[in-house]
C-alpha cells in the first residue's frame, strides 16, 4: 500500500457498452483510492477502453497507444491498462508482444486482471482485505465516480453482455464473447442505486437488448424487466437498445406503449434494404419482414421514433442494391439514420469469403447521398415542432446552452440562466433544424433547483 494520492485517467471510445464498463472502472477505482485526473500523461494509471467496430477506430488506438509509450518512457511507474474490444476476448497474448509496455489487458465488461493487478503490486491507497475485494470486483450496487455525482442526468445500464448472432460483417461477437444476461437482481440493484444518486433516465443496453433472458431459467424477458425498471422511484425515462427486427415482440411493442416511463423511442438497424443484401450480411430477415414491423410498431405506438443503422458498400453491393436501400429510406422517413461505410474487419465471415469490391470513393457517394436524403427529410419532419410545446429531460450545459431531449430523442436547446439540469420541462419550440430544435421554457415560475 502506498500513501500517497494516485490518479487516474480513463479514455473511453466507442459505444453506450464502453461509457457503462469505463463509469464502472472510475468507481471501482476510486474505491480503491484513486483520485481522476483530467490528464494522461499526469496520471499514475491510465486506461484505453477501445473499439474497433470499423478500422477508422483502431487506427486511432495505434495513436494513442504511441503517446502513451512515450509518456511511459518519461514515466517508468505509470502502469498502462488496455481494455475493451481491441482486446476482445482472446487476442490479449498476442498484443503483450506487440504492445509490451502494457502492463494489463481486459476483455470488454470486466475489469478484475486490473484490479488484481493493482492489489498484487500494491497501487492502491485504500486498505481492502480479500473479501472486500472480491465484493469490489462483482459490485453491482455501484457508487458514481467523483466527476459523475451529482451531475449525471443519464445513465447506461448493460442488461445483455456479449452477440452470438454473427452478422457477417460485424466483428463484436469475436471480441465481446457469447451472449449473457445479466441476473435481474442485479440489474435492478444497479438502476435503483443510479436512481437514488439522481439520475433521471436509464438506458439498457444490449447487442440484441430484446433478447434478455433468452439464456437464463425461466420466461422472464425484456418486456417484464422493462414493467420492473418502471416502478422504480426517482426515475422519469426508460429506454433500450439496439433491438433485432426478429426478436421485437408484440409483448414488448404493448409494453412500451402501456408504461408511462419507457420513451416513444425504438432503435432497429435494418443495415440495408435488399433482401440480397441483408441475406449476405446473414441478418435472418427480409425487407418485406422489416416493413411489417415497421406497421407493427406505428400501429402500437404511433409516435415513435424509430431510429436505425445502415451500412453502405458491403461487399458485392450494386449500384441498383444501394437505390434499394435509399428508396427505404425516403419512404420509412426514419427519425435517426446511423451511417457508416462498410469496414473489413478481421476474422468476420464477410474478411474470410467476400471480396471488398465497392470502392471508398463509391462507399462515400453512397454515404453522401442517403446523409443528404435524410437531412432533407429531418428538415421537414421537424418542421412540425415549431410552436409545439414538447416535455424535455434536461442533460448537460454545453457552452451557454442548455441541451436536453424529447421523449423521442430530438436534440433541444434551451437558453436560461437558471440551473436546469436533470429537470423535466415543458419547452416551446421557437426554431427548428435538421438535428436539433430550438425552445424555451413555457413555464418559468415552477424550477425544483432554483
Ligand atoms: N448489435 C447491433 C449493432 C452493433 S454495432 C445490431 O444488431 O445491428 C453498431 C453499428 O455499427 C451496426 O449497426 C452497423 O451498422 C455498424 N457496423 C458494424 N460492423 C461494421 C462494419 N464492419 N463496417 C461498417 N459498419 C459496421
Amino acid at each position: 500500500m502506498s500513501d500517497e494520492q494516485k490518479h487516474y485517467h480513463i479514455w473511453t471510445m466507442g459505444c453506450q457498452m464502453n461509457e457503462a464498463d469505463s463509469r464502472r472502472l472510475g468507481s471501482q477505482l476510486e474505491r480503491l483510492g484513486y483520485a481522476p485526473e483530467a490528464l494522461p500523461e499526469k496520471a499514475d494509471l491510465v486506461v484505453m477502453n477501445t473499439c474497433v467496430v470499423r478500422q477508422q477506430a483502431e487506427n486511432k488506438i495505434y495513436g494513442r497507444l504511441g503517446s502513451l509509450k512515450t509518456a511511459k518512457e518519461k514515466n517508468p511507474e505509470m502502469t498502462i491498462g488496455l481494455m475493451g474490444c481491441f482486446v476482445g476476448v482472446r487476442e490479449a497474448t498476442r498484443l503483450k508482444k506487440e504492445f509490451p509496455f502494457v502492463d494489463v489487458f481486459m476483455p470488454p465488461s470486466d475489469t478484475s486482471a486490473l484490479i488484481e493487478y493493482l492489489y498484487e503490486n500494491e497501487l492502491y491507497t485504500e486498505e481492502l482485505e480479500n473479501r472486500q475485494m472480491r465484493d469490489l470486483i462483482q459490485d453491482s450496487d455501484l457508487l458514481l465516480p467523483i466527476e459523475q455525482r451529482g451531475n449525471a442526468v443519464l445513465g447506461y445500464v448493460p442488461i445483455v453482455l456479449g452477440c452470438s448472432h454473427a452478422c457477417t460483417f460485424c466483428i463484436i461477437p469475436y471480441r465481446r464473447g457469447r451472449e449473457r444476461s445479466r441476473q435481474r437482481t442485479d440489474i435492478l440493484t444497479e438502476v435503483r442505486s443510479l436512481a437514488d444518486q439522481g439520475v433521471k433516465e436509464v438506458m439498457l443496453i444490449g447487442q440484441i437488448v430484446d433478447r434478455y433472458g433468452q439464456d437464463l431459467d425461466g420466461d422472464y424477458d425484456l418486456a417484464d424487466l422493462l414493467r420492473d425498471v418502471n416502478g422504480i422511484d426517482g426515475l422519469e425515462r426508460v429506454r433500450f437498445l439496439t433491438s433485432h427486427p426478429n426478436w421485437m415482440t408484440d409483448k414488448l411493442l404493448d409494453t412500451v406503449a402501456e408504461l408511462d416511463k419507457l420513451c416513444p423511442h425504438l432503435e432497429v438497424p435494418i443495415q440495408a434494404g435488399n433482401d440480397e443484401v441483408l441475406k449476405n450480411m446473414r441478418r435472418g430477415y427480409t425487407v418485406d419482414d422489416y416493413l411489417k414491423l415497421h406497421d407493427r410498431i406505428k400501429y402500437r405506438l404511433p409516435d415513435a421514433a424509430i431510429n436505425t443503422d445502415i451500412i453502405v458498400g458491403f461487399p458485392g453491393e450494386t449500384d441498383e442494391q444501394f437505390m434499394d436501400t435509399y428508396n427505404l429510406v425516403k419512404e420509412l422517413k426514419f427519425d435517426k439514420v446511423h451511417l457508416a461505410k462498410y469496414s473489413e474487419r478481421p476474422r468476420t465471415v464477410a474478411q474470410r469469403r467476400m471480396e471488398d469490391n465497392v470502392s471508398d470513393a463509391e462507399k462515400e457517394r453512397r454515404r453522401l447521398m442517403i446523409d443528404e436524403l435524410f437531412k432533407e427529410i429531418l428538415t421537414e419532419t421537424n418542421k412540425k415542432y415549431q410552436d409545439q410545446t414538447l416535455e424535455i429531460l434536461i442533460e448537460a450545459k454545453k457552452k451557454d446552452r442548455w441541451q436536453g431531449r424529447t421523449g423521442d430523442n430530438r436534440l433541444v436547446f434551451i437558453e436560461d440562466e437558471r440551473d436546469l439540469l436533470g429537470q423535466l420541462l415543458d419547452v416551446k419550440i421557437t426554431a427548428t433544424r435538421p438535428f436539433s430544435l430550438q425552445g424555451e421554457l413555457v413555464d418559468k415560475t415552477v424550477l425544483v433547483n432554483s
